[in-house]
């Protein structure tokens, strides 16, 4: 396994297992198959209501607290100022633990800007070890970079071969951003079979002897992205996780850049419904 070191100082796993749009039962059951793995990276949220489930899983796997690297986000509703820290507080509850290794803000949209103040304090509270955004374009990040006085030290958007974001890495860096580390999300397209599909990925797989998406986590550990496929597949979790003993070179990893741009999921600029709806975080399996 490969690790990227954030602002902090701390190590953070390059490849995890994520959990959105696993059912509380099916976490319990495939979370602990995925550690067994390998994985020590674990990508959840409160909006994904399985933060339970995790916890349980965790502690059934028998794994060490301090060997695994836990992120959470917040949705909008938790970012007023007071509601931030309660709803932080309850997060660590759900999950069994006193800390997570990273807390995102998940949708970039209500009072971010003064509910960073209340992550900020999480830090020193040593309740989250780094924070981040998830979801934010470059002026919103902005917003954050005039108040912040512990900067987002992770960015999680939309990262695939489709859609690179190396104009998004070049815009934050300028912004003073240059340290952050990226995360991707629909790392493989989210099922897309077209994406495994694309020649490319095809004749790389079979130049090393490996399947097209271990090409395409390849190419997201060489971006220096941090990645975390979801899996309810033992075969695909031991495969994904199988990506370390080979590598592409500078004109296969231009190859791949040159595929034509675009994304699955635009973040539209005003709150989408699903964003704004009231969730009862404590009613969950
Ligand atoms: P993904 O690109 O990981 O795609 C998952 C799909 O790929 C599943 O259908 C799975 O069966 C398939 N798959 C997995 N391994 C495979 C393999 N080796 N060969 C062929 N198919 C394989 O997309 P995702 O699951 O949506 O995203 C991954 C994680 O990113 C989520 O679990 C979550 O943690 C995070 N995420 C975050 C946001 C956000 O807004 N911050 C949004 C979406 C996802």
């Amino acid at each position: 396994m490969q690790s990227l070191t954030l602002a902090n100082g701390r190590e953070i796993p390059q490849l995890g297992y994520g959990v959105y749009t696993m059912t509380s039962a099916e976490v319990e059951k495939h979370l602990p198959e995925a550690i067994a793995a390998g994985y020590t990276h674990i990508d959840t949220a409160n909006a994904y209501f399985n933060e339970v489930a995790v916890g349980r899983a965790v502690k059934a796997s028998g794994a060490r607290r301090e060997d695994l690297f836990i992120t959470t986000k917040l949705f909008p509703q938790s970012y007023p100022y007071e509601q931030c820290s309660v709803d932080i507080d309850a997060s660590l509850e759900r999950l069994g633990t006193d800390y997570v290794d990273l807390m995102l803000f998940h949708q970039p949209y209500g009072d971010y800007v003064e509910g960073w103040r209340a992550m900020e304090e999480a830090v020193d509270a040593g309740k989250a070890r780094a924070i981040g955004l998830s979801n934010f374009p470059v002026h919103k990040v902005e917003q954050i970079l005039e108040v912040a006085r512990i900067k987002p030290s992770v960015i999680q958007v939309e990262i695939n071969p489709y859609w690179n974001q190396h104009a998004l890495k070049k815009a934050l860096a300028e912004r003073g951003l240059a340290d952050a580390v990226f995360e991707g999300w629909y790392p493989l397209g989210h099922g897309d079979e077209a994406l495994l599909a694309e020649p490319v990925f095809r004749e790389l797989a079979e130049k090393y002897g490996k399947t097209p998406a271990q090409v395409v986590l390849r190419w997201h550990i060489q971006e220096g992205n941090v990645v975390f496929p979801t899996s309810r597949n033992p075969e695909h979790m031991a495969e994904n996780i199988d990506i370390f003993d080979f590598a592409l070179t500078e004109d296969e990893m231009a190859r791949i850049d040159a595929l034509a741009q675009h994304c699955y999921y635009t973040v539209p600029e005003e709150a989408p419904a699903f964003v704004l709806a009231r969730n009862d975080y404590s009613k969950q399996a």
